[in-house]
């Protein structure tokens, strides 16, 4: 049997939220079978609890946010990126501020304390979204689906019209029968034009954004000195970032993901078009030794 899983033991995280620059506590706490992830804002006069889950997405400028009975969380995408990686099912998150800490911009600080937290097999079927018919959803030339396919794989376009960005690769296929998400992915960090920084300053935003947490990507070249962690890193970031909205669907797909230029809008657009249309996805669990899971999800047989 695939188990549902949640972490062995708790463990804490501190770093300074992107947007609203406060610094921020999280504590991840085991969860029961079935819980699901939540966060649980604590800075509050009453704790208020906040689903993680794609109808709760309200905000999706430049981070996904979610909002429950009028309480919010924001940029959640790179710790579910993480939670998703590590077919976490259910865990609470106690934070103390309205935003997700940013780390270094990635999704490996939080998959390297989950991962030392420990993983707990709970005894309980783990359920997965598997697709059985395509969905997709287009905005102008923007698109984003959803194929049939045994496994889970994504592959990713962007299209930026910028020198740095026509010397380097801005697609990339990932299927996760034969990549690792935490070797290949997990360390690619969001990233921002030094063009729109003050634009975005102005309005409130990315006040925590510093070269600790984010690539600044230049007129002709990037600020940060030690360059990128991988040759492609900005289309990794933008499949860390799909794979972190689509973990909002509350199980890992059983399925193959495609965006063209989509980013967190497009990728809950195209979670609640697939949560509203029945036939096209079905949950399915693995209790028996009838059915073999797909190879992308065979490391979750065990613990680790
Ligand atoms: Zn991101």
């Amino acid at each position: 049997m695939i188990e549902q899983r949640t972490i062995k033991t708790l463990t804490k995280a501190k770093g300074i939220s992107l947007h609203s620059g406060v610094c921020t506590d999280i504590i991840f706490r085991p969860a029961a079978p079935n819980t699901g992830i939540v966060f649980r804002r604590v800075d509050l006069e009453e704790p208020a609890d906040v689903p993680a889950i794609a109808t709760n997405v309200q905000d999706t400028t430049l981070n996904t946010t979610i909002v429950h009975d009028g309480v919010g969380v924001s940029t959640v995408e790179h710790l579910m990126s993480a939670l998703s990686a590590l077919g976490i099912d259910n865990l609470y998150i106690d934070i103390n501020s309205a935003e997700v800490p940013i780390m270094d911009g990635s999704a490996a600080p939080f998959v390297f304390l989950l991962q030392s937290a420990g993983v707990e097999l709970q005894g309980v079927p783990k359920k997965f979204i598997r697709i059985k018919k395509s969905v997709c959803v287009k905005d102008g030339d923007r698109w984003a689906k959803f194929d049939p396919f045994e496994g889970f794989r994504i592959a990713f376009t962007i299209d930026f019209d910028h020198p740095l960005f026509q010397s380097q690769s801005q697609h990339a296929v990932l299927d996760f029968s034969s990549t690792s998400f935490v070797k290949e992915v997990s360390r690619a960090r969001t990233f921002g034009f030094l063009s729109e920084f003050e634009y975005l300053r102005e309005r409130g935003l990315a006040k925590g954004a510093s070269l600790d947490n984010a690539i600044a990507v230049g007129d002709y070249r990037i600020l940060n000195k030690d360059g990128l962690r991988y040759a492609d890193e900005f289309v990794k970031h933008k499949i860390l970032d799909a794979v972190g909205d689509l973990y909002l669907l509350g199980s890992n797909v059983i399925g193959s993901y495609e965006g063209f230029k989509s980013g967190h809008a497009m990728n809950n657009i195209l979670a609640r078009e697939l949560l509203n249309s029945p036939d096209s996805w079905e949950y399915v669990t693995y209790n028996d030794d009838e059915k073999t899971v797909p190879k992308s999800y065979a490391g979750l047989v065990t613990a680790f």
